[in-house]
């Protein structure tokens, strides 16, 4: 894999070009200790330590809410309608690449949603090494703090003002060298950058999974009627938030409303959450997960047995968001799978 080194000072000339060709998001500060992804304007200052952006980027790839088709009920026509704009993400930190990766395998099952794969098509992601961990991180022992794929650019900040940039698609090289000439890195750079991303790995292996990740599914297969979902779940405020800041988590609900006229109308699709108490209300009433018990337990099921059934992987990355947003601090992976595996391993 070729690598090479950008000095602080080229990165301007960088973005620049490719604000011309994409829409650039950069990861930057929001408010004391809060980061998210924004579009990147000539002024905007990059938030290069950032631990943990607020939100996930599932959104730049699933929208929270989509038009799908438009109807006439009149001649009977419908038509597709869709937006991709040719997008870059700049600065995604591994869990987050590991969180799109898994995506676009579940988005493939079954019927392959062509929306996601045509967006994800016209996406180039940049990732960009963690130079903090967030404190309820604890994606270094779910495996998802170092990725080799999924990436167009991997940079690594190696100095003050110098990154190592590793090439992961001939796209994205010809990005890097698309405005001018940039330096091959030599052995110093790659044990600069071989140093730095040890460093942080070292930082985060402190926290996590008192157990190998390999080993979910089989604890979670015993644990249908353990103590910790009622327990938990008494506190639930049925409030969602814990999908919706989660970078793995992708249901969605379709509407369809017709205009005053009912002449004209339209189908969409937006972000549903599988912990809100209509998610699973079907046709006359009836819910098939209308206690808070079952709806928590069916979040920690998803994440940790039914996903890893369909892909071989947890359908949580350790990013920690759930454990933020949630404010009745009970939406914790890290918390639950340590306990279930004290008592059911
Ligand atoms: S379940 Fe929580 S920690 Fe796991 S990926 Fe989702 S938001 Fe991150
Ligand atoms: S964020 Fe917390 S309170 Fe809200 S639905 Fe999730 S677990 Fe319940």
């Amino acid at each position: 894999m070729s690598a090479y080194t950008v000095h602080q000072g080229q990165l301007p000339g960088l973005f620049r070009l490719w604000a011309k060709l994409y829409k650039v998001h950069v990861p930057v500060q929001t408010a004391p200790g809060f980061y998210d992804f924004a579009p990147w304007e000539p002024d905007t200052e990059i938030a290069w330590d950032y631990d943990l952006t607020v939100n996930p980027l599932k959104r730049h790839l699933l929208p929270p809410r989509e038009d799908l088709v438009v109807f006439d009920t009149r001649t009977y026509e419908a038509r597709g309608v869709f937006q991709a704009p040719q997008q870059l993400l700049f600065g995604v930190h591994p869990y987050d690449l590991r969180a799109i990766a898994q995506l676009d395998q579940l988005m493939e099952l079954g019927s392959p949603d062509r929306n996601y794969r045509r967006r994800r098509e016209n996406t180039v992601i940049f990732a960009l090494d963690p130079l903090r961990v967030a404190p309820d991180a604890f994606w270094s022992t779910l495996g998802a703090g170092r990725a080799d794929i999924g990436f167009d650019l991997y940079w690594t900040k190696i100095g003050p003002a110098m990154f190592f940039v590793e090439v992961g698609t001939a796209r994205g090289e010809e990005l890097l060298l698309a405005a001018g000439e940039v330096e091959r890195a030599g052995a110093a750079q790659h044990e600069a950058a071989r140093r730095t991303r040890e460093d942080t790995r070292r930082r985060a292996d402190g926290h996590g999974l008192k157990f190998p990740w390999q080993e979910l599914p089989r604890v979670m297969a015993k644990a249908w009627d353990a103590g910790i979902w009622r327990e938990k779940s008494s506190m639930c405020l049925a409030c969602g938030s814990c999908n919706l800041v989660c970078p793995t988590c992708y249901c969605f609900d379709m509407r369809e409303e017709l205009d005053e006229s009912l002449g004209k109308g339209r189908r969409w699709r937006q972000w549903d959450a599988c912990m809100l108490p209509a998610f699973a209300q079907v046709a006359g009433g009836h819910n098939f997960r209308g206690k808070h018990l079952d709806r928590y337990r069916h979040r920690y099921f998803r994440k940790g047995k039914y996903i890893f059934d369909l892909i071989g992987e947890p359908g949580c990355v350790g990013c920690g968001r759930c454990i933020k947003a949630c404010t009745a601090r009970i939406a914790n992976p890290l918390a639950v799978f340590n306990r279930l595996w004290e008592e059911y391993a």
